[in-house]
């Protein structure tokens, strides 16, 4: 019975220690990502925080975060659906962490899809947020989402075959990371087009560069804004990814990373747009297969959190 209450009480302790993200152990550069505020990632369409507990949609990322002094923390939100409505979902969870961990605010960065949901959510809740960081994401569209908006009629047969792959896949998702969210990838679709994204961003226009293809705001009211994408396609023969990025790249006439073109990423302070990544070399996948010419996607983080704690965020 003892030796019950002891192990249940190790058990609690664990689940706090991890709750907090503290570090396991440290040899060097201990508190190089030692944030103020806890890092959250949000991730993008179709993303997943863990499936079957062994995947991660930020692959290996929390860890070396963590392992260097950082508070990170992953949400989940619908896989497919608007910003507004993944958005929505987003502040939900962050007032949780807030209340977690007694931070006031916490430093947002989000991949793809993600980059907007975090746009809206410090738009909506600028008190919840120290800074916004997007990867990779379509802040000015995505051409293949016009091409496939404009090739699908609502309820016709382009419509329903979209909307059933991405619900389908989406439920799936959901289903296997055990969240059930409201799935409507035609929403999703919507709010990743030039339009869509030229309507959000008439709303929500912090950090959005007023030209093509400069740079946004570095700070709008005491938020700052900062973003990172690729422009590599085939960066690593071995990932199974990488000719699909390679085919979706046709639909863009400028260089980008399969599914955003450069310009279109560009949000506050750009930190880099050409990283030689591809769009989910961006976020460490397929399983970590990334360039080996390139720093390592976990590197570019890792030094964003130091320039995040350098910026007294
Ligand atoms: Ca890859």
């Amino acid at each position: 019975m003892r030796l019950r209450r002891i192990m249940g009480a190790l058990a609690l302790s664990f689940g706090i220690f991890a709750a907090q993200g503290a570090q396991a152990w440290c040899l060097f550069s201990c508190t190089q990502a030692k944030t103020k505020y806890p890092i959250v990632l949000a991730h993008g369409m179709s993303g997943f925080d863990e499936l079957f507990g062994i995947i991660d949609y930020w692959y290996g990322i929390p860890g070396e975060l963590r392992d260097h002094g950082a508070s990170v923390y992953v949400t989940t939100v619908s896989q497919f659906n608007s910003t507004e409505l993944r958005g929505e979902q987003l502040i939900d969870q962050i007032e949780t962490i807030v209340a977690v961990t007694g931070k006031p605010k916490v430093n947002l960065i989000g991949h793809s899809h993600g980059g907007l949901d975090v746009r809206y959510v410090a738009a909506v809740r600028p008190d919840l947020v120290a800074s916004v960081t997007s990867i990779g994401s379509p802040h000015k569209g995505a051409d293949l989402a016009d091409w496939l908006a404009a090739n699908v009629t609502s309820g016709g047969f382009g419509s329903a075959v979209i909307s059933a792959l991405g619900n389908s896949l989406g439920s799936v998702l959901a289903f296997l990371t055990g969240h059930s969210n409201p799935q409507d990838a035609i929403a999703a679709l919507g709010s990743l087009t030039a339009a869509g994204t030229a309507a959000f961003n008439a709303s929500y226009p912090a950090g959005v560069p007023a030209t093509s293809c400069g740079e946004g705001a570095f700070a709008v009211n005491g938020i700052r804004y900062y973003s990172w994408s690729g422009t590599g396609l085939l960066t690593n023969a071995l990932d199974i990814g990488d000719p699909l990025l390679g085919i979706t790249s046709l639909f863009y006439d400028q260089a980008n990373d399969g599914l955003v073109d450069r310009c279109s990423s560009h949000l506050g302070d750009v930190i880099r747009d050409n990283y030689f990544m591809n769009h989910v070399d961006e976020i460490n996948h397929v399983l970590g297969l990334v360039s080996i010419f390139e720093s390592n996607p976990k590197t570019v983080f890792r030094n964003h959190a130091n320039r995040l704690k350098n910026a007294g965020l």
